[in-house]
């Protein structure tokens, strides 16, 4: 059989979302359409016309999209998503008034996680994961970044990243991207020797497992002096840079970003447009987690801000325990146009191919010949439906790597 015969078909797709900007007017839709995958690549995606003359093989899987449209699957750039504990008590005690720092004080917050989470080996943190993985691909998500950071010491650093490897074997499931986050909790005892011994030991241990490295640049967590030299250290062991900046206040995160060409920036409520300029110059994605701030309750992430910058824009879940417990891309995409001032469009496009540029992956977040075919086929015939249907099912089936995910089981 040739390795370019059709593998997997699906037709009769009402509306293809290529987001390929070669299609014109974002996100580049293309009526009457049909997707066809050798293996995990599309081999072709556009008018169904198209299809006459390709070779399909033996056993091609058919897909009929029954009219309904076709996006790319999101690519969630920024999670938490390997955790232990639970923290809906400290969720309905900020409800009521308390605040993050208050929370923090008495020992919720991050420490909380951390303490639930640390002990754990591999297979429990796969195990506490996997339902959420579950739920993001069911709601479209085909690649997800999970970062580290509830483990403070190095050896429940690594099983946290050996967990997001476990992860991403699983076809089932989204394929995983590890960034280890050691600078995000603030160890109880010497912050200088645990900076020591991030720089000394974790980054080169970290280094073979995780492809970013990323920090919390916050008042209350990491300073813009901790983080860069950590940032440093890392480019020696082919670790790229992201970073937590300017979320609740103006710590310099985003300006140490654009001095490192850091990947991607995160959150950003308290950037300046001096900070969103250095980032697309510096060619750092601006990534909003609309999630968070909404139950944060601070300023919403500055999402057209940063494209008048001329910056690459993503949108992510940041799913985590303590201020965002989502594995929803699309209510993202609704919160980003509700809150970010993004349109529907521009925030598809963030949610796929600004995504794939927020973890420098150049095959996915696309619908074109070469690229993975990593699809969310929807519930609905309008692609529009994904922003203005705030919370709404609107992902009927998703395919990850030219193979149909079956339907996810989906538990509390
Ligand atoms: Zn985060």
């Amino acid at each position: 059989m040739s390795p370019d015969a059709i593998t997997l078909l699906v037709r009769n797709v009402g509306e293809l979302v290529t987001c390929d900007p070669a299609r014109g007017e974002a996100p580049g839709v293309v009526r009457g359409a049909a997707v066809a995958a050798a293996g995990e690549r599309i081999a072709y995606a556009g008018d169904e016309s198209g299809l006459r003359g390709l070779a399909m093989a033996d056993g091609v899987v058919e897909v009929d999209a029954a009219g309904m449209a076709v996006v790319p699957g999101f690519v969630d750039c920024h999670t938490h998503a390997v955790w232990l504990g639970d923290r809906a008590e400290e969720y309905a005690r900020r409800a009521a008034g308390a605040g993050y720092e208050e929370i923090a004080a008495a020992g919720g917050g991050i420490a909380a996680t951390i303490a639930a989470t640390a002990p754990a080996d591999t297979a429990t943190l796969v195990a506490a994961a996997r339902p959420r993985l579950a739920r993001m691909i069911a709601a479209g998500t085909t690649t997800v970044e999970i970062k580290t950071g509830y483990g403070l010491a190095l050896d429940a650093e690594l099983r946290q990243l050996d967990a997001t490897a476990a992860l991403g074997d699983d076809p089932s499931l989204p394929a995983t991207v590890a960034t280890y986050l050691p600078l995000h909790g603030v160890p109880p005892g010497d912050r200088r020797s645990f900076l020591d011994e991030v720089c000394d030991v974790g980054l080169r241990q970290a280094g073979a497992r995780a492809r970013f490295v990323d920090a919390f640049c916050e008042a209350g967590a990491w300073t813009v002096a901790e983080c860069e030299r950590m940032l440093t250290a890392a480019a020696s062991h082919g670790l790229r840079p992201k970073l937590h900046a300017d979320q609740r206040s103006h710590s310099g995160g985003a300006m140490l970003a654009a001095r490192h060409h850091a990947v991607s920036a995160d959150h950003l409520e308290h950037a300046t447009d001096a900070d969103l300029q250095a980032l697309a110059a510096a060619g750092t994605v601006g990534v909003l987690l609309p999630g968070a701030a909404l139950v944060l309750g601070g300023p919403p992430p500055p999402g057209r801000r940063l494209l008048e910058a001329g910056a690459t824009v993503a949108i992510a879940t940041d799913c985590n325990p303590g201020t965002c417990w989502s594995e929803s891309m699309p209510l993202m995409v609704s919160l980003a146009v509700a809150t970010s001032g993004l349109t529907p469009a521009q925030a598809l496009l963030a949610a796929t191919r600004g995504g794939a540029a927020g973890l420098a992956l150049d095959d996915r977040g696309v619908l074109r010949a070469g690229m993975r075919c990593d699809l969310a086929l929807l519930s609905t015939s309008r692609w529009l439906d994904i922003a203005y249907h705030l919370g709404g099912p609107v992902v009927a089936a998703v395919i990850r790597g030219g193979r149909m995910v079956g339907p996810a089981p989906v538990t509390a």
